[in-house]
């Protein structure tokens, strides 16, 4: 019988980040995942423009950042597409069919949104604090929050308070007045959320986004993919992390009300002083752990987490590379997106809310040599029924063909939310292992009683994007539950 320190339960990118933090201060660290593969989620990610350069450098990883300068194409159906690159300080427009007028008010409205996403920059890596918990720490932090919101200035301020909870479609259509640009920030501010463009609390979506990408928004790409999982795996290793793949856990063992192991799918246990789970919190709670140690007021609210996955994931093998019509050679490198403006992808959003997917799908896809990876909202997650892959497969290459001419498709791969659940394990095949909206935000995430990855077990954590400050490949939920289990673990 082997005792580690830590056990973290699922070798997503942040289970893996965690133990990276842990092990380096001498914890003795071993993953399970369930998989053949760490990596989790990241495995479907295309854009790996999330992930925290103060991580990066704080575990001193040895990841090359592309230097390559890299745009966003908006895809119009005239052809006359809408290309952007994004620099700190600027956004360029190196082609577009809006005029001067919309081009300004676009990098105003994108200007203003940095401004304020600053303000909740500092709050991504720190545990939310408890609303009356009575501790000056949590209190200490309600106070820099408020100052930090100050801070921007009365009108800032006041301006902030008052688009917070709005829709982004509001938002757009009051500032902007080219559909396209409408469209591109709408489509940013739902990616990988079961939100419409009309829904409350977009704008925050987007805000919130911009807070963890360091104020970009379409700035796609900073590693690559494979490149940043092996890494990080053998970073790990390096530091002595224990991994073991093929290792499902069954269920956490308790002892009475403290956390002091795990059983693994073969029986097998294996003890430890502290066990973090990296799989999503309604699975945590209703399969590795069981609701026997739960109260009834927790189990309700458990159940109540919203975790509907709206994304599916397309790989297309092409006889040849891509040709994009009108589109410069020297701009491919890029994310192309067709959501052409907010009514559309409002429409595809609507038919999601009835477990269908609508005709006009928004597709987000970068392309290597000839193989295309391809991001489809919205096709949700769908109970006791079965989408047609074939329909949307063909339904995406019908959207994609009046911009490739020469696009022969040899193989086609799709992962709906509901394969993305039974490969991955995580609920509904969320994106965001829980809904991105603002009663799952911030102090509330996952959950009001399980935030600040602390759960009412005894020495058990929660470490997934279910937790703050939420989804993508940021790293930050790992950082942030080591962060904490060091300072309560010295
Ligand atoms: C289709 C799709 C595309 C995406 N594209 C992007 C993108 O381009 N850019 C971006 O920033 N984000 C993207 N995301 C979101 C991002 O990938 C996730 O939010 C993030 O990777 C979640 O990481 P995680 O470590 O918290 O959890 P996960 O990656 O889900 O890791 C959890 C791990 O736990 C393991 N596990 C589960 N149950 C058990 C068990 N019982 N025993 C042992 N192990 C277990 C799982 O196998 C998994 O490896 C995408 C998500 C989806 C669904």
């Amino acid at each position: 019988m082997s005792k580690y320190d830590i056990i973290i339960v699922g070798g997503g990118h942040n289970g893996l980040i965690c133990a990276s933090y842990l092990a380096k201060r001498k914890f003795k660290t071993l993953i399970l995942e369930k998989n053949t593969e760490v990596g989790g989620l990241a495995n479907c990610g295309s854009t790996i423009n999330s992930l925290s350069s103060k991580i990066v450098k704080d575990l001193n990883m040895n990841l090359i950042q592309s230097n390559k300068p890299s745009y966003t194409v908006a895809l119009e159906p005239s052809n006359n597409h809408t290309v952007i690159e994004e620099r700190y300080n600027d956004i360029i427009f190196h082609s577009t069919s809006a005029d001067q007028e919309s081009q300004k008010q676009f990098k105003s409205l994108v200007g203003k949104y940095k401004k304020f996403s600053s303000s909740l920059r500092k709050f991504m890596y720190n545990e939310p604090p408890r609303l009356k918990s009575g501790k000056s720490k949590d209190a200490w932090q309600l106070i820099k929050m408020g100052w930090s919101i100050r801070g921007l200035g009365k009108r800032n301020m006041r301006e902030f308070l008052r688009i917070i909870g709005l829709n982004i479609a509001d938002e757009l259509e009051d500032n902007i007045s080219n559909d396209t640009l409408k469209g591109l920030l709408a489509y940013e501010s739902i990616l990988g959320s079961n939100l419409g463009p009309r829904s409350p609390g977009t704008v925050l979506t987007l805000l919130y986004k911009q807070a963890i990408q360091e104020g970009l928004i379409f700035n796609f790409k900073k590693y690559e993919r494979n490149e940043f999982l092996s890494s990080l795996e053998g970073m790990c290793l390096n530091q002595g992390v224990e991994i073991r793949k093929n290792s499902g856990v069954k269920n956490i063992i308790l002892d009475g009300h403290s956390a002091k192991g795990v059983r693994l799918e073969n029986n097998e246990e294996i003890f430890a002083d502290i066990i973090i789970s990296n799989v999503d919190p309604k699975r945590t709670y209703f399969n590795l752990l069981g609701t026997e140690a739960l109260d009834t007021d927790f189990i309700r609210r458990a159940n109540n987490v919203r975790a509907k996955g709206n994304v599916a994931k397309l790989n297309l093998s092409l006889r040849e590379k891509p040709i994009i019509n009108s589109l410069e050679e020297n701009k491919s490198n890029a994310k192309f997106v067709y959501a052409p403006d907010i009514n559309y992808i409002e429409n595809s959003f609507n038919a999601s809310k009835y477990n269908t997917f609508s005709d006009n799908l928004c597709i987000e896809f970068k392309y290597n040599e000839n193989e295309i990876d391809a991001n489809i909202n919205y096709v949700p997650y769908v109970k006791n029924s079965t989408h047609d892959k074939e329909k949307i497969i063909q339904q995406s290459i019908d959207l994609l063909k009046p911009f490739i001419d020469n696009l022969n498709v040899t193989n086609a791969t799709i992962l709906t939310p509901n394969d993305i659940e039974s490969k991955f394990h995580v609920t509904g095949g969320s994106w965001n292992h829980g809904e991105f909206e603002i009663d799952q935000l911030f102090m509330m995430r996952p959950f009001y009683g399980s935030a600040q990855y602390q759960t009412p077990i005894n020495n058990l954590y929660l470490c997934s994007a279910g937790t703050h400050p939420g989804g993508g490949i940021t790293g930050i939920n790992g950082h942030n539950t080591a962060k904490k289990i060091l300072e309560e673990h010295r």
